[in-house]
């Protein structure tokens, strides 16, 4: 009950979880949504500064300090992105702009560029970066494989890999079964009913959902965003103006969350399912 009343107090703060890892993940996240959102430009951008190499000895960074002091000044925390290469699946993290790079383990250069698609699709994209399905966009078959993928065209035909966030938006159409994500959104204007219970990291909810989840880091339901159903996690935070409408379970012993989602009867969404429904049909129960 304690961690309950501390994360709902937090607000906007982020959650501090015992295991780091989590954090970091969810953090860039939201280093990533401040500096780079806008209505209309691309979903993400590089950061815009770039900090020296940390791993330069005191004497050679006496050389360049003039010349950063005022890039400095302008710095905050270089945003760190946690990475997943898409060719043999190592996690590491990339600190400061995100663009094509080399995986420390297979030595695959990774594409760090953006993709928008915007028409019918078929093939596949990898990259390290966000593939944006728009909603004229349709995924007919081939696969996305990317670090944050967005939905708000047709993607039922198509497999969905992203490693780090899946965001679904209003109008998107999807078939879970070919779905794998860490960290889910709903956003604004989303409305989804989602028949059987999911398991991801985080969920962030600014639209409407109804399921049952299973969430190992942090539930965060947003202003406007409400969730139905049952949530079992060890972080909730509801803001100013979100709606919870559902069984709920706060246990801070993560591990507690992964036991009861184990434990029950129905088989892990992401692994053996059926099918995600999802409508822009609202059932309003
Ligand atoms: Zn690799």
């Amino acid at each position: 009950m304690n961690r309950f009343r501390e994360a709902v107090s937090g607000g906007n703060k982020v959650v501090r979880s015992k295991d780091p890892s989590v954090i970091d993940g969810f953090s860039s996240v939201q280093a990533v949504r401040h500096a780079g959102r806008s209505s209309n430009g691309p979903r993400t951008r590089p950061s815009r500064t770039t900090l020296p190499a940390t791993t330069a000895k005191p004497d050679e960074k006496k050389n360049t300090v003039g010349k950063l002091a005022s890039r400095i000044g302008h710095t905050v925390i270089p945003v760190k992105y946690e990475i997943v290469c898409y060719e043999c699946a190592y996690t590491f993290t990339l600190t400061g702009r995100l663009q094509d790079t080399i995986c420390p383990k297979c030595h695959a250069l990774l594409d760090g560029s953006d993709h928008t698609i915007d028409r019918e699709w078929t093939g596949t994209i990898k990259t390290i970066g966000t593939i944006e399905l728009k909603p004229e966009g349709a995924l007919k078959g081939g696969e996305f494989i990317a670090r944050n993928v967005i939905i708000a065209g047709h993607a039922e035909e198509g497999i969905i890999q992203a490693y780090q966030r899946l965001e679904l938006c209003a109008g998107a159409t999807f078939d879970v079964a070919r779905i794998r994500m860490k960290d889910l959104v709903i956003r604004k204007d989303g409305k989804f009913t989602i028949t059987s219970k999911f398991t991801c990291r985080n969920l962030e909810v600014e639209g409407e959902l109804k399921a049952k989840v299973f969430i190992e880091g942090i539930v965060r339901i947003r202003r406007g965003g409400f969730l139905r159903g049952e949530v079992y996690t060890p972080h909730l935070v509801v803001e100013e103006g979100g709606g919870l409408w559902a069984k709920v379970v706060v246990d801070s012993d993560e591990s507690s969350v992964v036991r009861m989602n184990r434990g029950s009867k129905a088989a892990p969404i992401l692994r053996e399912e059926k099918q995600w429904q999802s409508s822009m049909a609202w059932d309003g129960a």
